[in-house]
């Protein structure tokens, strides 16, 4: 057999074995999967904006206005009017100097750290960054330290031993996989002790948490302390890229020297207008993230009711762990049997040991919807023998790494 073949038996084997699945029409609160409409828990469209119609309409005419591609990168030809729109709206949204746009959420953190991380400072990353975190910290020539989850401690205790200078330190704001909040005037207060600058990615926390959605940046009320915050444009605004809010100065290091923007083309002007119109809803409609949180908290109290264990928290991502790949596996089919789409997550994406449903609630998901999905679940967890740990998840080895 090939060494191809005996490494996708080997991922089978351990359970880790990964294939697509095909939703047919738009993504909503429910879904079609093989022309089956189920409730769909594993979604980051938070706020049901990837098929509003307001959205759709900008999208569509913005194809018409300017085409589907931007024919080159923004350093090239490809900057155009729509993508200096929304650059100017959303550093108005994130109250920064400037922004600038990336393909990606992923592009985005690859590009700011190996730009901030250029040269022989260490980036300091919590032990359950995103893998575009991770990646971001492989690319730069800085060497990486990773903190305990969430440890102040552990993060002060590094930031002595080997702080200088021009550090970064680097965070997801809402963990994705856990749906926790780190603890970010602790990082910034850690931060301005030891001469280090904060990235701060808000991928779940806008249209989340904070004033009319404007991230738990805002919500901790560290307006102008961050020094960068990450964001995408494929979450909560329902459309496709990533984008980087900061000061001039650093937008200007950016535009020269990160490779993820430089070498890869503009955003599509569809997906910019689309997630433009997004933007503008969420402003105008500073109450939707109020009702996302509501939805969420209805689910945890759902889930409490029936007995369901979940580790506390209080954002629209709720953990069920499970702990074993393949038991996490057949849950979810046993759930999706049920009209319950909730995606099992397994390593890499979280520690060993720690394979969980993901579950993710949109905001327009009604109670009765929700009722539903946690007896489906129980019923599911009953079927495969499943049982659910509260516990925290379990940390990943905190390790200093060189990059
Ligand atoms: C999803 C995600 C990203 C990547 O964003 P994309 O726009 O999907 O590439 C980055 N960081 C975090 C924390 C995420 O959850």
């Amino acid at each position: 057999m090939s060494d191809i073949g005996a490494q996708l038996d080997r991922l089978r084997d351990a359970g880790l074995y990964r294939r697509t699945r095909l939703i047919s029409g738009p993504q909503g609160p429910r879904v079609l999967i093989d022309g089956t409409p189920v409730l769909l828990l594993c979604s980051n469209n938070y706020l049901g904006f990837a098929d509003h119609p307001r959205v759709r309409e900008a999208a569509a005419d913005a194809a018409m206005r300017w085409g589907v591609g931007a024919g080159a990168s923004r350093l090239v030809s490809g900057t155009m009017t729509i993508h200096e729109r929304l650059e100017q709206r959303l550093a108005e949204f994130e109250r920064t100097e400037s922004c600038v746009l990336f393909g990606s959420g992923y592009l985005a953190n690859v590009g700011v750290l190996s730009a901030l991380g250029a040269g022989d400072q260490t980036i300091f990353s919590d032990a359950l960054n995103h893998a575009s975190i991770i990646d971001g910290c492989r690319l730069a020539r800085a060497e990486t330290f990773v903190y305990e989850h969430c440890n102040l401690d552990h993060l002060e205790w590094a930031l002595r031993e080997r702080g200088r200078e021009g550090d970064v330190i680097v965070t997801d704001s809402i963990f994705s996989m856990d749906g926790d909040i780190a603890p970010l005037a602790g990082i910034v207060e850690l931060a301005r002790r030891h001469g280090a600058r904060v990235v701060v990615d808000e991928a779940h926390a806008t249209g989340a948490l904070g004033p009319g959605g404007r991230g738990a940046i805002a919500e901790a009320g560290l307006d102008g302390q961050v020094d960068v915050v990450v964001g995408t444009l494929s979450k909560s605004l329902g459309s496709y890229g990533g984008y980087v809010c900061a000061s001039r100065e650093i937008v200007e290091l950016l535009l020269n020297s990160a490779r993820a923007l430089i070498f890869s083309t503009a955003l599509p002007p569809p997906a910019a207008a689309g997630a433009l119109a997004a933007l503008e809803l969420l402003i105008e409609q500073p109450l939707r993230p109020a009702k996302l949180q509501a939805t969420a908290a209805l689910l945890r109290s759902e889930l409490a009711a029936a007995g369901i264990a979940a580790p506390r928290g209080r954002t629209q991502i709720v953990p069920l762990i499970v702990g074993d790949a393949d038991a996490a596996m057949r849950l979810s089919e046993a759930a999706l049997a049920r009209g319950v789409f909730a995606q099992a997550i397994r390593p890499p994406t979280v520690p060993a040991g720690s394979s969980r449903l993901r579950l993710t609630v949109i905001a327009s998901h009604t109670a009765s919807e929700l009722t539903g999905a946690v007896s489906a679940l129980s019923a599911a967890a009953r079927e495969v023998g499943v049982t659910f740990t509260a516990e925290d998840p379990v940390p990943a080895e905190p390790v200093a790494r060189a990059a």
